[in-house]
């Protein structure tokens, strides 16, 4: 296929960065990330691990967005909060108007740690909450009470000046529409600038994927669960959040920033266990085991479990993805033919024509967008257009 040669944005130096905080006090049934509970022992080794990571870069890098995700950040005590943020200041020079952001878990946030926060400039509090209901929360192993999410929700708003992101989960066993409706308003009442939704999901490995196969959970119909969707998706338009990405909606003017970076297929620097960096075209992959990870650094080797390097159609065809991601914006057909060298019908080719014809994808004026109906099926479109 004729390639444009062009300046590729992607390879230019990353200006975001992520650094991922394995820790939690216990790991919740449907869990499946990279992290490691009740082994609050490692901290301190976890620290000296990311310092020296860290120094692998060998020259401070400018960015203007920081993220910690977890894991549970906030789970880390005050004095292990301040030593990370020091580590990462020390490595990565932060815009003023950047953007930092922190996950945290709500029985985590306390006067002391929000102090914490903004002495090392936390602009972005990611708040754990996904759900409002006392039998789903029980369900998913989630250590709070909606209750506590309304007491530490005023409690930021008086003594944190960021912004507020929710994390709710919907498609839980037993949970109906109207449980969901319910959800959704108590969320809206706290009037959070931005809202990330996750559909629950039975990974293998998990405790839930165990139960499930014996029979003890019963998971959603994908009809339900596509209900429980487009209703969050109406809801949370009509009360004025832009829905940007196909799992997250924003005040105006209050996207996350951070991963807007992922969406547009741009580099960026991490840190810790299981954390991915893309950094001139390469992708690194972190071990994702805590102790081998911390194992490996700790003998001077690299923590590095895969590395993938993806020539310009395969950046191409992830960028065209990851924007596709981007349900209001979409992909504008001149500027990613200028970013990443390629056009995009070119790129879609037949697919793309099928998906336009069946109406899951549609072009308004330059750019392609996924439909309403597109947005149900998105991962099943993603599979249309790259290359396993
Ligand atoms: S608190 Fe979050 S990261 Fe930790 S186990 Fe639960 S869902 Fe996973």
């Amino acid at each position: 296929m004729a390639r444009v040669p062009n300046p590729i944005r992607s390879l230019a130096e990353p200006t975001a960065a992520y650094i991922h905080v394995p820790f939690c006090r216990h790991r919740c049934g449907y869990c499946n990330f990279t992290l490691t509970a009740g082994r609050d022992d490692l901290i301190d080794r976890y620290l000296a691990a990311v310092a020296h990571e860290l120094a692998g870069l060998r020259a401070p890098k400018d960015v203007s967005t920081l993220f910690f995700g977890g894991g549970t950040p906030s789970h880390l005590p005050p004095e292990q909060l301040r030593r990370l943020f020091t580590i990462a200041a020390e490595w990565f020079w932060f815009a003023p108007d950047g953007e930092f952001s922190l996950e945290a878990n709500p029985l985590d946030i306390s006067s002391e740690r929000l102090e914490v926060f903004g002495e090392y400039g936390v602009n972005r509090l990611s708040l754990g909450v996904q759900s409002f209901r006392a039998e789903k929360l029980r369900l998913l192993e989630r250590d709070h009470s909606a209750e506590d999410v309304r007491r530490v929700v005023d409690l930021v708003r008086k003594r944190f000046a960021g912004d507020l992101s929710l994390d709710l989960i919907f498609g839980a066993p037993g949970e109906s529409l109207d449980d969901w409706r319910r959800e959704l308003d108590d969320a809206l009442t706290l009037r959070p600038e931005h809202i990330s939704l996750y559909g629950l999901t039975f990974e293998r490995g998990t405790a839930f994927w165990s139960r499930l196969r014996r029979g003890e959970l019963v998971a959603q119909d994908e009809e339900s669960e596509r209900a429980m969707y487009l209703e969050a998706v109406d809801r949370l338009t009509a009360s004025g959040y832009e829905h940007y990405e196909t799992s997250n909606f924003a005040r105006p003017g209050k996207r996350c920033r951070h991963n807007e970076t992922y969406w547009a297929a741009r580099g960026y620097y991490a840190a810790g266990p299981g954390a991915a960096r893309y950094v001139g075209g390469t992708r690194e992959t972190n071990h994702r085991s805590t102790t081998a990870w911390l194992a490996r650094i700790e003998a001077g080797q690299s923590p590095v479990a895969e590395t993938e390097t993806l020539n310009a159609e395969d950046r191409a065809r992830e960028a065209l993805v990851l924007g596709l991601r981007r349900v209001q914006d979409g992909v504008d057909q001149t500027a990613f033919r200028e970013e990443f060298g390629y056009d995009v019908g070119a790129l879609g080719g037949d697919e793309l024509t099928k998906l336009v014809a069946a109406g899951l994808l549609e072009f308004n004026e330059r750019r392609l967008r996924l439909s309403r109906e597109g947005l149900l099926l998105s991962d099943w479109i993603w599979s249309k257009f790259l290359r396993c």
